[in-house]
């Protein structure tokens, strides 16, 4: 009892959300609720037709150290939702489920409610069914968690469009910028470049003429071209691109690509997304788009800046299109920053 208590005082404390996750479930592992072999937390992931099984947080009595599913694994690889029944009816019928796997071994499901529109569970492997008791508890740790994040989604996100808010970008941004790429294959690795290196690459977003939208039709539609833009943004991007709206009519999406020729694709097919995209009464509006790839050396203000250069640039030249900082400054349209040692800042 004084351990869980410790530990859900524990939770209470954590601000970042990988470390909530694995607080939860040493918890959990830790505790007297049942008699656990592993523990996991699990969230489906991917379009809403083609959903799989993305694991945020595992323990297990041997691996006591939490793992996690690595963040650019493919979603194509990662178990489909209808392979884990027990999950899925865990999610539809709100509801623990339990089985039997033999052997000693009972498995147990509970559904969680973080948000409206994303499905998480906790899985529990254990060596005699949970008892009601137990079960009544992990409920209500489990209702702590749902409140817990909740709390964090308050303070990280913008009312309007609910994507992240820029209080939240820079703590983002350093454990981005110090991400290792993963293995390149080795044709890659011939072509691979400065460039190429960055695991992370800063887009900003903003859109054309936007005073025009309010002036013609008024803040509330104006308003609702935001959150319908925000929206086209969570189906567009992968769903570990982290989308922030910046202020008025300014987003940015910190995101992980291969290399220069995957970002730039990316970013152009939303482009052009949102060009052919009929809004109501609006109609038609397009964006500006500028991007950077992460380095080890960078700052948040300095990417930030790189990548809002490449959108005056585009602003500049016609509006409506995506445009490299990168390409800019290596074809003389634009001059390379420099940062605060005084060192030319190509990329
Ligand atoms: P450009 O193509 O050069 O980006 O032109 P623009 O009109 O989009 O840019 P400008 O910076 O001149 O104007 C941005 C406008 O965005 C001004 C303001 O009315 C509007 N805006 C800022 N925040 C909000 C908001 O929360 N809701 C609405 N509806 N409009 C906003
Ligand atoms: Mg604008
Ligand atoms: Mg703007």
């Amino acid at each position: 009892m004084k351990k869980l208590l410790a530990g859900l005082a524990k939770l209470s404390g954590f601000r970042d959300r990988r470390d909530m996750n694995f607080g939860l479930i040493k918890l959990i592992l830790g505790s007297d609720l049942g008699d656990f072999y592993s523990v996991k937390l699990l969230c489906a992931v991917g379009p809403l037709n083609d959903q799989h099984w993305l694991t945020l947080a595992h323990v297990s009595k041997q691996q006591t150290q939490p793992q996690r599913d690595q963040i650019w694994l493919d979603i194509g690889s990662l178990p489909a939702l209808r392979t884990h029944p027990l999950r899925e009816a865990a999610i539809v019928t709100e509801s623990i489920q339990q089985s039997e796997l033999g052997q000693g071994s009972f498995l147990s499901v509970f559904p969680i409610n973080t948000q409206a529109s994303v499905c998480s569970v906790l899985e529990v492997e254990t060596a005699q069914a949970i008892d009601v008791c137990g079960r009544e508890a992990i409920d209500s740790i489990l209702l702590l968690y749902e409140n817990l994040q909740a709390l964090l989604d308050y303070g990280e996100k913008d009312s309007l469009t609910e994507l992240l808010n820029r209080k939240t970008f820079d703590s983002a941004f350093w454990r981005a910028a110090q991400t290792k790429p993963p293995p390149l294959m080795s044709d890659q690795a011939e072509r691979r470049t400065q460039s190429a290196q960055a695991a992370y690459w800063l887009a900003v977003l903003d859109i054309d003429h936007f005073k025009r939208v309010n002036d013609s039709f008024g803040h509330l539609i104006g308003d609702e071209v935001l959150l319908l833009l925000a929206r086209k943004m969570r189906t567009s991007f992968r769903f570990d691109d982290q989308l922030y709206r910046f202020g008025g009519e300014e987003f940015v999406v910190l995101m992980h690509c291969a290399d220069h020729g995957q970002a730039q694709a990316t970013l152009e097919r939303f482009r052009q997304q949102i060009a052919e995209h009929e809004f109501p009464q609006v109609k038609h509006i397009t964006i500006c788009i500028g991007f950077t790839p992460l380095d080890l050396n960078d700052t948040p203000s300095g990417a930030f800046d790189r990548a809002d250069k490449a959108v005056y640039y585009a602003k500049e030249h016609g509006r409506n299109q995506v445009c490299s900082y990168a390409e800019l400054v290596e074809s003389g349209a634009l001059e390379a920053s420099v940062n605060q040692d005084d060192e030319v800042d190509f990329f």
